[in-house]
C-alpha cells in the first residue's frame, strides 16, 4: 500500500528524531511491501525564520492532504530565543495550536507503558508494578474547561473569576467511540473518568459512555470517580488498558501515568480527529539543551509512527513489529544517554540518536 505523510521535523532535537522515525517506516515499508511518500511541512520556529509566522496557510493544506502527519517538536529555549520576543500569536507553539485546530484534533492518545529493562526509572515499589503495566489515555482534546467561557469581573467588590465546563452529547460521542474503538485493538476494557457525584457534565459523560458501551459488547467498561482513578494509577496501574477521559481531568492524569513510566524520551502521542488522519508526536519538546548532539532519543518519536501505522493506516501487523523491535533493542542493552541506568551502567550500551535508530531498523521483521 501506498501513503502519504505529512513530515513537520520542526526545531531543536525534532529533526534529528524525525529522521530515525523516518528511516524505521522505510525500513517497515521494505519488510512489509508498503511505499510512505514524504512531505515536509514547515511549523513552529523554522517556519517563522522562513515565512515570518509559525504556521502558513500552504502547511495547514499540506498538512490536510496527508493521510497523517508525523512531527518531531517545535519551539526554543523560552528564555533566550528571539523566536519568544514575538507577540504570543506569532511565537512556535502558536503554529501547533492553529494546526491541531484546523485538523479538528479532538481525541489525544498517550500511551503508559513500563518496559521491564527501564523499570528502575519508574518510581514505584516493585510490589506495585507486580508485572508491569500498558495503559492508554484517551483525553478529550477541544472542549471542557479549557475551551468555556471564561471571565474575571469585580461582584460586590469581591473580585471573581469563572471558568465554564461544557460539554455536549456529541462530543462525548465522538471521543466515547474513538475511546471503545481503541480498546477493540487492545485489551478490549475502558475505564471511563470523571466525577459524576458532583459535575452535571459528568453525569451527561457517563450517559453517553454508557449508550456507546451498547455499541460495542466485546468491550468490558467501568466508570471511575477522578480522584480514586489518580489514586489507582499509582497503587495498582496495571489494571487499566483504555483510561477514556475528558480534557481537564485527562490533562493530569496523562502526565501522571507518564511519570510512572520514566523518560520522557520514550513517551509518544497521537492527536486525532473523526476520520483515520492523525497527527503523531514524541510527548516532549525540543529539548533544546542537546540539540544538534546526536544523543536525543528517538524512541518516543519512533513510537508515535508505529501509532500511525496502527490508527491512522490500520496497519496493526506492522506496528506490532516496530514496537518489539523497540522492546528486542533495550533487551539487548542498547539505551541512549537518557534512559541509562543509575547502577550497573558497564551491563549495557550507551549510542546516539542515529544508531537507535538504526539499531531498531535492524530489528524489524
Ligand atoms: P523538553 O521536553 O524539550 O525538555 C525537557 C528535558 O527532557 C530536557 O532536559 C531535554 O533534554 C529532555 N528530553 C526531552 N526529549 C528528549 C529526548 N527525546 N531524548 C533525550 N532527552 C530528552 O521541555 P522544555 O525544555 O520545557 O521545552 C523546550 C521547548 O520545547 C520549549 O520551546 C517548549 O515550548 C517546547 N515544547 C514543544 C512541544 C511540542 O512540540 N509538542 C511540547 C513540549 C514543549
Amino acid at each position: 500500500m501506498e501513503f502519504q505523510v505529512g513530515v513537520i521535523a520542526g526545531d531543536g532535537i525534532g529533526p534529528e528524531v524525525v529522521a530515525e522515525a523516518q528511516k524505521v517506516l522505510n525500513k517497515v515499508g521494505e519488510v512489509f511491501g508498503h511505499r510512505f511518500h514524504y512531505e515536509a511541512i514547515l511549523m513552529g520556529g523554522c517556519s517563522i525564520d522562513a515565512t515570518g509566522v509559525p504556521l502558513t496557510d500552504e502547511a495547514i493544506a499540506a498538512a490536510k492532504a496527508s493521510d497523517a502527519v508525523l512531527m518531531g517538536s517545535i519551539g526554543g529555549n523560552t528564555q533566550t530565543s528571539p523566536w519568544y520576543q514575538l507577540p504570543p500569536q506569532l511565537r512556535p507553539e502558536a503554529g501547533l495550536l492553529k494546526l491541531r485546530k484546523s485538523l479538528n484534533l479532538f481525541a489525544n492518545l498517550r500511551p503508559a507503558y513500563l518496559y521491564e529493562e527501564l523499570k528502575e526509572a519508574c518510581p514505584l515499589r516493585d510490589n506495585i508494578i507486580g508485572d508491569g503495566f500498558d495503559m492508554m489515555i484517551m483525553r478529550e482534546l477541544t472542549g471542557g474547561l479549557y475551551f468555556g467561557e471564561r471571565k474575571t469581573e469585580e461582584v460586590d467588590g469581591v473580585m471573581t473569576a469563572v471558568d465554564t465546563l461544557t460539554y455536549n452529547e456529541n462530543e462525548i460521542r465522538r471521543i466515547a467511540k474513538r475511546g471503545f474503538d481503541i480498546a477493540m485493538k487492545r485489551r478490549k476494557k475502558v475505564t471511563s473518568v470523571d466525577k459524576a457525584n458532583v459535575l452535571d457534565s459528568s453525569r451527561l459523560w457517563r450517559k453517553v459512555v454508557e449508550e456507546v458501551a451498547k455499541d460495542y459488547p466485546e468491550v468490558t467498561y467501568e466508570h471511575m470517580l477522578v480522584d480514586n482513578c489518580a489514586m489507582q494509577l499509582v497503587k495498582n496501574p496495571g489494571q487499566f488498558d483504555v483510561i477514556l477521559t475528558e480534557n481537564m481531568f485527562g490533562d493530569i492524569l496523562s502526565d501522571e501515568a507518564s511519570m510512572v513510566t520514566g523518560s520522557i524520551g520514550m513517551l509518544s502521542s497521537a492527536s486525532l480527529n473523526d476520520t483515520k488522519f492523525g497527527l503523531y508526536e514524541p510527548s516532549g519538546g525540543s529539548a533544546p539543551d542537546i540539540a544538534g548532539k546526536g544523543i536525543a532519543n528517538p524512541i518516543a518519536t519512533i513510537l508515535s509512527a508505529a501509532m500511525m501505522l496502527r490508527y491512522s493506516f490500520d496497519l496493526d501487523k506492522e506496528a506490532d513489529a516496530v514496537e518489539e523491535a523497540v522492546r528486542q533493542v533495550l533487551k539487548d542493552g542498547y539505551r541512549t544517554i537518557d534512559i541509562m541506568p543509575q547502577k550497573d551502567k558497564e551491563t549495557v550500551t550507551q549510542v546516539g540518536t542515529a544508531k537507535m535508530g538504526d539499531f531498531i531498523c535492524e530489528r524489524i521483521k
